[in-house]
């Protein structure tokens, strides 16, 4: 079947072919009779009055129902790539996917998966597995349930782990993989994210005057914990030291961690003990420290305080005086409140 149309003045076959639904002139050009296309070699070239036979638009083929869901980071909007996904199909049945350099993943009904238009899928489980650490976004909040088939769904997470590398970038901070000496065992710790609170922390009496002897103390002699227990750590020259990684919770505020960001400032900071060492902070690492802070709170919208170890635990007089006594004016440099 095909309909009949007389060129009209300015039309050319790109303008009949998109007036008649194709995308392109040839289909129209390839269709005219032989005898048209010897008088017409030149397909460009045509006349008002000339009568074309345009070809009838057959309909498209109903495309099989297709699940689509698009990951991208929430801080950056960028997609996020080689997220492993944990799929529930329609009927109960589960699949392990893996995003696409789109950030992608696009399941189409078939043999290994049968869904119609009308069904839903659920996200429940998603791991980001590329590299050490694997960071797995288990919490509640990130599992979505009844995402519609042939709905577009884009779903914002934080990629954890670029944005720990970028501040890591960013601030010249040395990564745990590369100072460390023992690995930390990354599948046992509880995970952590939305920071809303950095206490800061000194050495004391009690060693920890660098990255190394602070995992000895963590991780071997003094506790057995699974990693180092600071997220971040600022020696005396203001260098700085990854800790624990920041997906996972720390241990430097005994049973109060949750959503708290530890910094560690080597130093005995603590004036009031007989100490032969005591000092204050040296400007180098006050900068340092607020340089991280600041990095850290452009990251969390959630990071709204800053306050000393004493501050969420009774008995201790970590940070120290020396530095307890300077945090007032690093809340007001920082814009932060407290504690
Ligand atoms: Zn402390």
């Amino acid at each position: 079947m095909s309909t009949t149309h007389t060129v009209k003045p300015g039309e050319n076959l790109t303008t009949i072919a998109r007036k008649y639904g194709f995308s392109d002139w040839p289909v129209i050009y390839n269709f005219q009779s032989k005898e048209y296309r010897r008088r017409h070699p030149n397909p460009n070239v045509i006349f008002p009055g000339d009568q074309l036979d345009i070809p009838s638009k057959t309909p498209a083929a109903q495309p099989a129902p297709e699940f689509s869901l698009t990951i991208v980071d929430s801080n950056s909007g960028t997609p996020f790539v080689n997220l492993t996904l944990r799929l529930r199909f329609p009927d109960r049945t589960e699949s392990t996917v893996i995003t696409d350099r789109t950030g992608t993943v696009t399941v189409i009904s078939g043999p290994s998966a049968q869904f119609g238009p009308n069904d839903t899928f659920d996200l429940i489980d998603a791991i980001d597995g590329s590299d050490t650490p694997p960071i797995a976004y288990l919490e509640p909040k990130f599992r979505q349930s009844g995402i519609r088939v042939n709905s577009s769904f884009v779903f914002h997470i934080p990629d954890k782990r670029a944005i720990a590398d970028n501040i890591a970038t960013k601030l010249k901070i040395t990564r745990r993989s590369k100072w460390g000496k023992l690995t930390p065992n990354f599948v046992a710790m509880e995970q952590d994210w939305d920071y809303e609170i950095v206490a800061l922390h000194h050495s004391g009496n009690s060693g920890e005057s660098n990255p190394l002897e602070i995992e000895q103390k963590h991780m071997v002699t003094k506790h057995q914990w699974q990693d180092v227990g600071y997220h971040y750590i600022v020696e005396r020259d203001g260098s700085l030291f990854e800790g624990r990684h920041l997906a996972f919770k720390g241990s430097h505020v005994e049973l109060a961690n949750t959503g708290k960001i530890g910094i560690l400032l080597t130093g005995d900071f603590e004036s009031s003990r007989l100490n032969w060492n005591s000092t204050t902070p040296s400007s180098d690492q006050l900068k340092s420290a607020g340089d991280l802070i600041t990095e850290l709170k452009s990251v969390f919208s959630t990071l709204t305080k800053l306050g000393g170890h004493l501050d969420y635990k009774k008995d201790t007089v970590c940070p120290g005086d020396q530095l307890y006594s300077l945090i007032p004016g690093l809340r007001t440099k920082l814009g932060l409140g407290g504690p």
